[in-house]
């Protein structure tokens, strides 16, 4: 599933097609592609609408429009946007912006699972509630080792899990957790409530940069290949990754002879090196 850095590496590279674009129509090729409204209002309400920005919160992709409406796009595991020719229609697609100058934004998603909404800014339906209780993104001013020791204190759940957690660490997945923990030298499994102040502050410090890093090299495409960049290009980060994906493999850290392992917490997998991370 795209993260922060790959949702955010989508805005940047789709901001500059799209802003102050007008959207002359839309189409649905699947209307359960539609989270709200119905299908219907949502065709009759992004129509006319100008592009004004793209944003991002957590996970989610917003795009603002004229009038005080917002787009809010949710890619799930599979989803991809795309911006196309007006007579280009991408295999999978299941909605269609129709743009004032012969473009189409293109929401293709193979396995309908991801979403888009459309909603007043400010007074999202309770469908899209989660994203109220949102928690602090690590990349934000206020994420700091405090903030992150009162998350963590008291709990018994791996902090693996806690990392997970939206209310926690907003825009934070599967693969920036595991490499976070990696780099603060912590084992996923471990009790979030039992690490040392100087841990959560490590912790802290890890998902600040690992979250840069993973912008800084366009995200993550591995070898599944859902994410993918407007262009259909791959991010660059997978070559980065120090245990994601890698059990069975040699740590990557210099003079350590320890083998990545693969474990489960929760329902999801994680990674860690078990020499240099206790
Ligand atoms: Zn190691």
């Amino acid at each position: 599933m795209p993260e922060l850095p790959e949702v955010e590496t989508i805005r940047v590279e789709l901001e500059p097609l799209l802003a102050g674009r007008r959207i002359r129509g839309a189409s649905l090729d699947r209307n359960d592609i539609v989270g709200w409204p119905a299908p219907a209002g949502f065709l009759s309400g992004v129509r006319g609408r100008l592009i004004e920005s793209l944003d991002r919160r957590g996970k989610y992709l917003i795009v603002r429009l004229d009038r005080g409406k917002d787009l809010v796009f949710h890619l799930r595991l599979s989803g991809h946007l795309e911006v196309v020719s007006a007579s280009e229609k991408p295999r999978f697609e299941r909605a269609r912006l129709v743009l004032d100058n012969d473009q189409a934004l293109s929401f293709v998603e193979p396995r309908v699972l991801g979403r888009v909404y459309l909603a007043d800014a400010g007074a999202y339906p309770a469908r899209l509630g989660g994203m109220a209780r949102m928690g602090c993104e690590p990349i934000e001013r206020g994420f700091t080792a405090g903030y992150l020791q009162d998350k963590l204190a008291g709990r018994k759940a791996a902090v693996k899990s806690l990392l997970l957690d939206q209310r926690v660490c907003c825009g934070v997945g599967n693969i920036y957790s595991d490499e976070a923990l990696f780099r603060a030298g912590v084992r996923p499994t471990r009790a979030a409530g039992r690490l040392t102040a100087l841990e959560v502050g490590r912790l802290a410090s890890a998902l600040r940069r690992v979250l840069a890093d993973g912008i800084r090299w366009c995200g993550t495409t591995l070898g599944d290949g859902r994410y993918l960049r407007p262009g259909t290009q791959q991010g660059s980060f997978q070559r980065r990754l120090k245990v994601f994906g890698r059990a069975g493999e040699r740590c990557r850290r210099r003079g350590c002879r320890g083998t990545v392992v693969r474990t489960r917490v929760g329902n999801r997998s994680s990674y860690y090196c078990p020499e240099c991370q206790h």
